[in-house]
């Protein structure tokens, strides 16, 4: 079947003794094919899948121990390498239930296998914020929650494999920011917390604030 069939309704008479994935192009809201691959169906689990495990350590006021993220990879049907599995481990049950209910979740999820699940479901964990306040990560800076340290984590891994979460800053915002970072350790300026990116990284300079981690900007 091409890619850009979809599939139609069939009338089975006979008992169903193998399946596969079929591979459809999704239409966009302007009616014109996306560029996304989607996959029909639930990709089945392979026999053996290699992953990497992540130590994550939580604020002292969240959780003292160590929190340890396994996520395992797979080959897609359009030959692209991508999460399929998340295991959380602990010495403690603190988090448990949600950590255990996100790795089963976002597991289902990614073998469901459409292409923008894995950034979709990082996403949503980097919103995630912490009534009892956010803490600094050795590995990954300020983070508003314990998901969110997940969420960017989950990056990370996304980013090795060529998968892009969030939209790079483009190189004449890099280099504007590149500048004034400079001039803001020349001032000793301290940088306070990023409404949108969570780093402690906006400095006021020439009546703007801005923010030298992702260019959040805002002036007056
Ligand atoms: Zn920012």
């Amino acid at each position: 079947m091409s890619p850009t069939e979809i599939p139609t309704p069939v009338k089975i008479a006979s008992t169903i003794v193998s399946a596969d994935i079929a591979t459809v192009k999704p239409v966009t809201d302007k009616g014109k094919p996306s560029n996304d691959l989607v996959f029909v169906g639930k990709l089945p689990r392979k026999k053996e899948c290699p992953g990497i495990t992540y130590e994550i350590q939580p604020g002292q006021h969240i959780q003292e121990e160590p929190v340890f993220m396994t996520i395992s990879n797979m080959e897609f049907p359009d030959g692209t390498i991508r999460p399929c599995q998340l295991f959380f481990q602990s010495a403690t049950e603190t988090h448990g239930s949600w950590v255990d209910l996100l790795a089963r979740t976002y597991s289902r999820v990614w073998q469901e296998a459409r292409i923008d699940f894995p950034a979709w479901t990082v996403k949503k964990l980097l919103q995630t914020t912490d009534a009892r306040g956010g803490y600094y990560a050795a590995d990954v800076g300020f983070v508003k929650s314990l998901g969110h340290h997940i969420g960017l984590i989950l990056e990370k891994h996304c980013l090795s494999l060529g998968i892009k979460i969030r939209e790079k800053i483009p190189e004449n915002i890099q280099r504007i920011l590149a500048t004034k970072q400079i001039e803001a350790e020349k001032l000793g300026i301290k940088g306070t917390l990023c409404p949108k990116c969570s780093h402690k990284k906006v400095v006021r300079l020439d009546g703007c604030d801005t923010c030298l981690e992702c260019g959040y900007s805002k002036c007056g």
